[in-house]
């Protein structure tokens, strides 16, 4: 065992009874075909209100098109197909009288390359949003809202001074804050974020733990993750996805996070969460 898979408890506890509506995210017996390829089959997962919850696995085993299929942006690719059903409370993500920019707004998204508009200022950055949505607000309200939503996204104190500057203009790991305010804006009730560390440095890394962790408070998170040690640190629900010789990814086991690294009770899981694959 080398170090980097090396367990570490959690850096604080994950906040169950907190103020706001939190949502459950549920998936239910999820398919996913590219073409005639199935990369997903029948997974099912329950994210609890409150929670971060890691995906975990090797490269290829579907994670990414999970979290995109949680909030349609599976179906932003010609060839995707899917079966199965995503519902937040208990409400169908995909049902055809829901539009499209509410889930998306319900459910917000970030990437693994901090991506905010280089060219537009870290205020209009955090507004972005809200345009999409045609959210309309006063001045005073939004000078609120960027304000709330950098303090929950760490960036606050570091930017205060410089809302005008663009974003583009901030290191990587700020940056990536930057994309975490911007999808706290439009008030989402889940935030799933794909490998959002992977382009950071450790220091960064370490801001965005906390930073996700203080945010469970408010926001249902999702995080996919290649970092062990960072799945122990922040997740309370880990479900470790495989797709091994060719066959569709499933979810081989799932559930409390410590007792899953302390005590897997699949061999593959203990192989993978040790570093042996
Ligand atoms: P992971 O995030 O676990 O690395 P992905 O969800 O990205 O896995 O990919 C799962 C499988 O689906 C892979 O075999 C990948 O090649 C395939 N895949 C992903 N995106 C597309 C796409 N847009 N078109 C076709 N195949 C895709
Ligand atoms: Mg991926």
């Amino acid at each position: 065992t080398t170090d980097e898979t090396t367990v570490l408890p959690p850096v604080a506890p994950v906040h169950p009874g907190a103020a706001g509506p939190l949502a459950e995210l549920q998936a239910r017996d999820i398919t996913a075909w590219f073409g005639d390829r199935k990369v997903l089959d029948r997974v099912s997962l329950t994210m609890p209100a409150g929670g971060i919850t890691a995906l975990i696995g090797p490269s290829g085993c579907g994670k990414s098109t999970f979290l995109r299929i949680l909030n349609r942006m599976h179906e932003l690719v010609p060839s995707a197909r899917l079966a199965g059903e995503v519902l937040l409370d208990g409400q169908d993500v995909y049902d055809p009288d829901r539009r499209l920019i509410d889930a998306r707004r319900a459910i917000g998204m970030v990437f693994q390359k901090p991506n905010p508009f280089p060219a537009m200022s870290i205020r209009e950055n955090v507004l972005a949003g809200l345009r999409l949505t045609g959210t309309r607000a006063s001045r005073s309200v939004k000078e609120e809202l960027v304000e709330s939503c950098l303090t929950k996204a760490g960036l606050w104190t570091e930017v205060r001074d410089r809302l005008d500057a663009p974003g583009g203009g901030l290191s990587g790991g700020q940056q990536q804050r930057l994309c975490i305010a911007r999808s706290l804006a439009v008030k989402p009730r889940v935030l799933l974020m794909d490998e959002p560390c992977s382009a950071l440095d450790p220091t960064s890394t370490r801001v965005i733990e906390e930073t996700m962790l203080e945010l469970a408070r408010e926001v249902t998170i999702v995080i996919v993750t290649h970092n062990m040690q960072q799945a122990a640190r922040v997740s309370s629900t880990c479900a470790f996805f495989l797709a091994s010789h060719g066959t569709p990814g499933v979810i081989v086991e799932h559930g409390d996070t410590r007792a899953m690294f302390s005590s897997p009770r699949d061999q593959r899981t203990s192989d993978y969460v040790n570093g042996r694959f």
